[in-house]
């Protein structure tokens, strides 16, 4: 474990506690019990330019790496916050910095860097498919200049909040590809136009505030530029995306751990287990052997975690 784990990337660690401390527990409990979406929280965020991390600096982002940016999304929720409402942005960005075309990347870097714009959506699950990608059922058949779509997804998050979303969706079929990764394709969605044209949104009602989507698409015509890539390359490109989401999200649930071993430390240390006891004499008391902390201060097995 290295030495030096509690004073790695202090900078970004500094920049994103000072932002979160402006939103106390308050802020987030409402906007739970509300059944909302923490907008100016993702506003500050993208103000300040956390979420353009992994944009290149000449895009207007700060061209950072996916350990600066899981360092952010760690921040973010062990201060009580949830990454969830818009890590979107972040690991997208990998699959347009690294796939698109220069004029895409013209074209929409700088403005979701600046927070005119967010990507923060991803369409690759279906109903029949979601592990098992290649045999996604989402078809985009070439028709001129355009791509029109047809199909469903489901569990889409973010689409409400959210400017543009990558979509995955079959180009050749699948019995006429000789690898099943092949003949897939990446797009990217401007949601306000689609909304209005071809696509639907169902949302899924869920205990975790979180918002997500059955989505229709009932031939939805989309430009040939919007293709990320070359076509029938898809599945590898989304990859991009989708490890650098494992990562972040990784990165998430270590500060969640943070989070919780900071809370019930407190809780302990105020008394608040003694209390409770008073309380209901008959409850069971806790086991305190999952809070013991090593020399540097910190929960041993979140500090593991965090160090893989
Ligand atoms: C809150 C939420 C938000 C989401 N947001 C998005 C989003 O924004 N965009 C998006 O595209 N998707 C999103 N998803 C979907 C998510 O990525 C899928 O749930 C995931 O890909 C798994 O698909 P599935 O639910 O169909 O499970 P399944 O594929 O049915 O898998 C269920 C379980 O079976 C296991 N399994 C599957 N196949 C095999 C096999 N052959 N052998 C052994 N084990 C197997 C899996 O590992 C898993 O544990 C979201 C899901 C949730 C719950």
């Amino acid at each position: 474990m290295p030495e030096n784990l509690h004073e790695d990337h202090t900078e970004i660690r500094d920049g994103v506690r000072a932002l979160c401390a402006q939103f106390p527990d308050e802020y987030h409990r409402k906007v739970d019990a509300e059944g909302g979406y923490p907008e100016e929280f993702v506003e500050a965020l993208s103000r300040e330019g956390w979420l353009a991390a992994l944009i290149p600096e000449e895009y207007g982002g700060s061209g950072l790496g996916l350990t600066e940016a899981s360092v952010i999304m760690e921040e973010i929720n062990r201060a009580g916050g949830n990454s969830g409402a818009c890590h979107g942005q972040m690991y997208n960005m990998n699959t347009l910095v690294r796939h698109g075309s220069e004029e895409q990347r013209r074209r929409y870097l700088p403005r979701i860097a600046a927070g005119e714009l967010r990507l923060q959506s991803m369409g690759v699950t279906e109903p029949t498919t979601g592990t098992d990608t290649t045999k996604i059922k989402t078809t985009a058949v070439k028709k001129g200049d355009r791509y029109a779509i047809s199909g469903q997804k489901v569990w889409i998050s973010r689409v409400h909040h959210s400017d543009l979303m990558i979509l995955l969706a079959r180009t050749t079929p699948l019995a006429e590809v000789s690898r099943k990764a092949d003949g897939l394709s990446i797009f990217l969605v401007d949601i306000r136009e689609a909304l209005q044209n071809g696509m639907s949104a169902r949302p899924i009602p869920n205990m975790v505030n979180h918002e997500t989507n059955e989505l229709f698409f009932d031939n939805l015509e989309i430009p040939q530029e919007n293709l990320i890539g070359e076509e029938g390359k898809g599945f590898r490109y989304i990859l991009t995306g989708l490890n650098a989401e494992r990562a972040l999200i990784a990165a998430e649930c270590i500060g969640d751990g943070y989070w919780f071993t900071d809370r019930v430390t407190k809780y302990v240390s105020e008394g608040g287990l003694r209390a409770a006891h008073r309380a209901e004499p008959r409850r069971p008391v806790p086991d305190r052997r999952g809070l013991h902390r090593d020399r540097g201060g910190e929960p041993d097995a979140v500090q593991g975690l965090r160090a893989l």
